[in-house]
């Protein structure tokens, strides 16, 4: 029995893309192996690799330009690659400040360069996007970094800053959710465990022209340069989850690609926002102009409530629902993989819930 699962990350994978990994799990393409029993360096996982690329170069319309990086480490690691590779001794570098991952991100950064907060929403508790207008942005900054997406949070970027550095983004919880512009980007980056595949590995997009400066002791397996030279196999890579993502990338295309993605996206998050401010009984207490798609925290009218939300949402099969335990409350993550049945379900029993404790 599969439940509706609105996990943050690791979180819910496409059921398509289970079973086929399951039926492939113990004789791969008739080689009486499974994918993870054989060399990275094999004709057949380099093609397994290749393929997972282009798929996903095709998915986001990724230039020409941009080289596409398999790494480890999650997105945790690149925190310190970014500026490891990106900044050079002594330079500063922008950060917009908007929640919980910004903030790691910078505390990493701070090891390498100065970095200077353009923008911070902590005074808002992190519920908005400061205005444009208030960004104090560093002239010859390396780059600006923002997460346009804030997993904890639930605030996102309804735009894409348009600014002179090279832009950084930490799309972990929001790329391919909908289409986007990469040549906008300098460097894109997500660890997997949300809309690509199981946890493991961490994508980065990067313009080619802004790889190769990397600082002297950067270590290769940090370094997008080396890395991209190896076509990302300087190292064992993690060949079960590598696999896996292609076969998520083409479960993507097979179902419409990312044009499709928004339209089905945007319909569970208008429908559970939708939920929440109807009920007069929840509350997102996000800007509205920023509200995340992805992840979309609540509160009830009182915290004594959610061990019995949580207990019934368990009954009915809707998993995962417990804030993070910064903001506490309720969240739903809204993943590709998680369906709009899995939302209308989610719909009814908070409906009901607030029909019986209301
Ligand atoms: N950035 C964002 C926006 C995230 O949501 C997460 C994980 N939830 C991370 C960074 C950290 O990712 P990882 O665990 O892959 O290092």
């Amino acid at each position: 029995m599969r439940v509706f699962n609105f996990a943050a990350g690791p979180a819910a994978l496409p059921l398509e893309v289970l079973e086929q990994a399951r039926d492939e799990m113990t004789d791969w393409r008739g080689s009486g192996m499974s994918v993870m029993e054989i060399s990275h360096r094999s004709k057949p996982f380099i093609d397994v690799a290749e393929q997972a690329e282009a798929d996903l170069r095709e998915l986001l319309a990724i230039p020409g330009n941009y080289r596409v990086l398999f790494m480890q480490g999650g997105a945790t690691g690149q925190f310190a690659a970014i500026p490891m590779n990106l900044a050079p001794a002594g330079s500063s570098v922008d950060y917009l400040n908007t929640g919980a991952w910004s903030k790691k991100a910078i505390g990493e950064a701070r090891h390498y360069c100065n970095v200077n907060i353009a923008a911070d929403a902590a005074g808002s508790n992190y519920t908005t996007v400061p205005a444009r207008g208030e960004w104090k942005l560093t002239p010859g900054a390396a780059y600006l970094h923002y997460t346009p997406n804030e997993t904890i949070g639930g605030v996102e970027f309804a735009f894409v800053p348009q600014v002179d550095a090279p832009l950084v983004a930490d799309m972990s919880s929001t790329i391919l959710s909908r289409p986007i512009d990469v040549s906008r980007f300098g460097l894109i980056y997500a660890g997997a465990q949300k809309n690509i595949g199981p946890s493991g590995l961490c994508v980065v997009i990067v313009r080619e022209e802004l790889i190769g400066q990397a600082r002297a002791g950067t270590p290769s397996v940090w370094n997008y340069k080396a890395v991209a030279d190896d076509g990302s196999m300087l190292n064992t890579p993690p060949t079960f989850a590598w696999y896996f993502a292609g076969l998520v990338f083409k479960w993507l295309k097979r179902h419409g690609g990312l044009a499709a993605m928004a339209e089905r996206n945007r319909a569970k998050a208008q429908l559970l926002y939708a939920t929440i401010d109807q009920s007069g009984f929840y509350r997102n207490p996000v800007d509205p102009a920023c509200r995340s798609w992805m992840n979309v925290p609540f509160i009830l009218p009182d915290a004594a409530l959610d061990k019995a939300f949580l207990a019934g949402a368990d009954s009915a099969g809707l998993m995962n629902l417990k804030g993070h335990r910064l903001v506490g409350g309720m969240r739903a993550s809204l993943y590709n993989a998680t369906s709009i049945e899995a939302v209308r379900a989610l719909s009814e029993f908070m409906l009901e819930f607030a029909r019986r404790h209301g």
